[in-house]
């Protein structure tokens, strides 16, 4: 069966994602309610009673709102760091039963290999995750102010990435119903990415072997899909890297499930090897200049 996944739902009120293997079944995040959850896995035919699992970016509530409920009643193993793990339980006041892993590490649920690393963000320990599956990696970069050297070189291998575009910032320095002091704080070094700098990131790691990029974690307020939609997509079309899909998230409803599908292990490349040896050249191409494809009209 190849690799599914699906986010079940992404912006500032809420975010969730579900990853299926043949063995594995996890959640990233629990950031709606637990009847919400329910309600989102079920429209793929599947139930929290099949999780295997929960992995924690970090206490937010748009990240941690259904966590608590869910994990007790279903007795799930969450998977976090320590400071995270202590938030957690200070903000919902109860006890969890955390699996902790420290920052940095690397470790396995099932057949699921799962890297993590931190990220800028005004929370405890925040961190990011690349998930390497059977099938292709998965990464997790939403959450955060700024992208640092480390970051890029962890996500670097992604064939799936979910990548923050939180805020336009014109949308954002013009909005009337935030106060000044919120706005700083989206806007620092460890708040959120604007859509410029999400397409910075994209442009910076995109390689031959990147299928897709989930654009995620959208202001309600302050930003809107098409416009996060085209800067990244312009950013990607200038430098030739059409063959990428590019897809906002939606806070209300879950994006189409994609497949992961088997692709060659890369010769001499144990699994828990960094670098991931795409079957297509690498691009861009040398010899011939960009193609710049015209503009999609749902871009314009
Ligand atoms: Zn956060
Ligand atoms: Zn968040």
């Amino acid at each position: 069966m190849p690799v599914q996944f699906t986010i079940l739902g992404s912006g500032s009120n809420g975010n969730c994602a579900y990853l299926e293997t043949d063995d594995t079944r996890l959640l990233i995040d629990a950031g709606f309610s637990g009847k919400q959850i329910r309600e989102r896995l079920a429209t793929i035919a599947r139930s929290p009673e099949g999780l295997n699992g929960i992995l924690i970016t970090h206490e937010h509530s748009d990240h941690i709102q259904g966590l608590v409920g869910l994990a007790s009643k279903l007795n799930l193993p969450i998977y976090c760091n320590r400071l995270t793990k202590e938030a957690i339980e200070r903000h919902t006041k109860g006890r969890i039963n955390a699996q902790i892993f420290i920052t940095g590490s690397t470790f396995e649920v099932g057949d699921v290999i799962v890297d993590t690393f931190s990220v800028p963000h005004d929370a405890d320990d925040p961190v990011g995750f690349m998930l390497r599956t059977p099938s292709g990696n998965i990464g997790f970069l939403t959450d955060l102010g700024h992208a640092t050297k480390l970051v890029l070189e962890r996500v670097r291998s992604a064939n799936v990435l979910v990548l923050e575009t939180n805020h336009d910032i014109k949308m954002l320095q013009e909005d009337l119903r935030r106060p000044w002091s919120l706005k700083q704080r989206i806007l620092s070094r460890h708040g959120h990415l604007s859509n410029e700098a999400g397409a910075e990131v994209a442009e910076q790691v995109v390689h031959a072997g990147m299928e897709q990029i989930y654009l995620g974690h959208l202001s309600r307020d302050c930003n809107k899909p098409e416009l996060a939609l085209r800067a990244v997509n312009e950013r990607l079309q200038k430098m030739g890297a059409t063959h990428v899909r590019v897809e906002a998230t939606c806070q209300k409803t879950p994006s189409a499930t994609f497949q992961l599908n088997k692709r060659p292990t890369p010769p001499a490349a144990g699994i828990l090897s960094e670098t991931f040896t795409p079957a297509v050249p690498e691009f861009p191409p040398t010899t011939t200049p960009p193609q710049i494809p015209p503009h999609q009209p749902m871009l314009l």
